[in-house]
């Protein structure tokens, strides 16, 4: 089957046509800037040149209408005729507590969505307008919703639970939801095929370190516990995101400098993290760098950010009753030596022991433990458009159990 995998952001889109048999992209791409005069798509065929194509892309709509037409182009395109698009798999950050899985959308599917737009703000809003763009142009093709959220949706309430009123769950779906679900579901999977284990009997950590980072307990193949809570806020230090705090420091901080609600929200979203302790970066490429050059404050931030992860082993470990494997991904988590090095250091005491020679010449899914360590370290590249693709055929297929139903 060919899907287009569509992850629509408010002013960008980024695509992959893929060939679920190949389990390659025939091609992938991003429109960005969209909304304005000048808006830029890139498109890179898997056999061909890349190429930039600059225009007035006003909205999500005409957005799609690009992405389709460079499709179809005599030069740069991968297909003939629209018909070869057999479906689309969108990735919609927010299901709340009504998608456990996948689903094919339909109105209701739809409304479902829209009732979730106060849990997602940012994010679902632009999710909608690219299923209702796709629709508009391939009316009669299946579209197909991949949640962020639903990997982490059976998380026993021990796990999801604040420490608020209930009632304020109740009545406001207050609690810890989790995201990068499909990150963490691929590479936990992945690290069960390599070690050759049913994953029912595997307890997993998966360490998804991008610009956004979050962490899971995986056990028997289930989300246990995810560091991201109500929203992607909570837990890890991120590029600019500030993770677990107080909470009474952000109302000490709002009522010291004055702050609105919006800019204190835009403080520990924007201005925190990796950029708020080390005033250089929110890239760990440019972190490791000025580390390397003796600056102090961005050696506090690359500490603050691998003490952290260590901490969440330790209590992950704990949460599973004991730990097999332990997985990095995302741009740092595949590509930082010195983060993997930091956070598996002096941790024999738990059975994680990392061979440095492996840990220093990654490539493609690697695995970087020692031969002596109980617990296995792994390297794995995430493919998040490869399962929203792949479940996107099963449920046209109709070999997924739709799980639209409320858990
Ligand atoms: P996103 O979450 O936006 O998909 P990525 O998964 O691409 O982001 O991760 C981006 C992060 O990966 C940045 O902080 C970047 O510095 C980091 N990164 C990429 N390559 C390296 C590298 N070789 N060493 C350290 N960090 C890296």
């Amino acid at each position: 089957m060919k899907v287009l995998v569509l992850n629509c952001g408010s002013s960008s889109i980024k695509y992959q046509f893929i060939d679920t048999t190949l389990q390659i992209a025939l091609a992938k791409g991003m429109v960005e800037r969209i909304g304005m005069s000048s808006a830029v798509l890139t498109h890179q065929p898997y056999d061909k040149e890349k190429i930039k194509i600059v225009g007035e892309i006003l909205d999500h709509t005409i957005a799609i209408e690009y992405v389709i037409a460079v499709l179809l182009s005599p030069n740069h395109g991968v297909i003939k005729d629209k018909k070869e698009i057999d479906a689309v798999g969108h990735r919609v950050v927010h299901g709340g507590e009504t998608f456990s899985g996948s689903v094919l959308i339909t109105d209701q599917v739809m409304k479902a969505l829209k009732d979730n737009i106060e849990l997602a703000p940012l994010h679902n809003p632009p999710n909608i307008k690219g299923i209702q763009a796709s629709k508009s142009h391939l009316p009669s093709t299946p579209q197909v919703g991949v949640f962020d959220t639903s990997f982490h949706i059976k998380m026993p309430p021990h796990a999801y639970l604040y420490g608020i009123p209930y009632e304020l769950y109740k009545k406001y779906k207050i609690r810890r939801y989790g995201f990068h679900g499909t990150s963490h579901r691929y590479v936990s999977e992945r690290a069960a095929k390599i070690l050759g284990k049913p994953i029912e009997d595997l307890r997993i950590i998966t360490a998804h370190l991008g610009n956004g980072c979050s962490m899971a307990a995986v056990k028997g193949g289930h989300s246990v516990d995810t560091t991201m809570g109500f929203t992607p806020l909570e837990g890890l230090i991120m590029g600019t995101r500030s993770g677990d705090m107080d909470p009474s420091v952000i109302l000490y901080i709002m009522a010291k400098e004055g702050l609105s609600l919006s800019e204190a929200n835009t403080l520990m979203n924007k201005h925190s993290g990796l950029i708020g302790i080390s005033g250089e970066s929110s890239d760990m490429r440019e972190i490791e760098e000025a580390v390397g050059e003796g600056n102090k404050k961005a050696k506090y931030a690359f500490d603050v950010f691998t003490y952290r992860i260590k901490k969440y082993v330790g209590a992950y470990s704990a949460a599973m009753g004991g730990l097999d494997a332990l997985v990095f991904t995302g741009g740092i988590g595949e590509n930082s030596i010195m983060v993997r090095n930091n956070v598996c250091a002096d941790m024999d005491f738990l059975g994680i022991k990392l061979d440095d020679s492996a840990n220093n010449n990654v490539q493609g899914e690697t695995l970087i433990s020692a031969s002596d360590s109980k617990v296995k370290i792994l390297r794995i590249p995430t493919n998040e458009e490869l399962v929203i693709a792949l479940d996107t055929e099963e449920i046209v297929r109709g070999q997924l159990e739709p799980k639209s139903a409320a858990v």
